[in-house]
């Protein structure tokens, strides 16, 4: 995807503040971040969202994402940890290349990562259960 800006980073053509590579991703800060360490996992290969990667590489992306997490956890200090993947733009989905959101939080660090609890009836729960039956 010649027009990408996670395909340019990923590969290297746009600098970027790396803090893990491998052979097939690269996890860099998020320019805007939630938290400090804020991190994008991105795949070297270019695939819109979720539902594009094929298996084996979402494998690895569970992998990876759980051992960079793990690092910037221990390296700064992080006392809690989001991880967050967005899908369509209704969902939040800014860059149109699959990433992984890895947010290390800490005491007081302002943030609110979350949605607000709905309250279905028994009859509205059972209706969507029944929907994916
Ligand atoms: P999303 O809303 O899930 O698509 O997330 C896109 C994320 O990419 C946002 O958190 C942006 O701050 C971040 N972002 C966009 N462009 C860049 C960039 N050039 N370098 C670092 N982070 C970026
Ligand atoms: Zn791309």
């Amino acid at each position: 995807m010649s027009d990408c800006i996670f395909c340019k980073i990923a590969n290297g053509e746009i600098p970027s503040r790396t803090v893990y590579e491998d052979e097939d991703f690269r996890a860099f800060l998020d320019m805007g971040p939630a938290a400090k360490g804020h991190t994008l996992l991105v795949p070297k290969a270019h695939y819109a969202n979720l539902f594009e990667m094929p298996d084996a590489l979402l494998e690895k992306t569970g992998r990876t994402a759980k051992k960079v997490a793990a690092m910037l956890k221990e390296k700064l200090s992080a006392e809690g940890f989001n991880v967050v993947q967005n899908n369509g733009e209704l969902a939040g989905q800014t860059v149109f290349h699959f990433h992984v959101h890895l947010i290390p939080r800490y005491t007081d660090d302002g943030q609110k990562i979350g949605w607000k609890p709905g309250k279905p009836t028994d009859a509205e729960l059972d209706e969507v259960l029944a929907k994916l039956k």
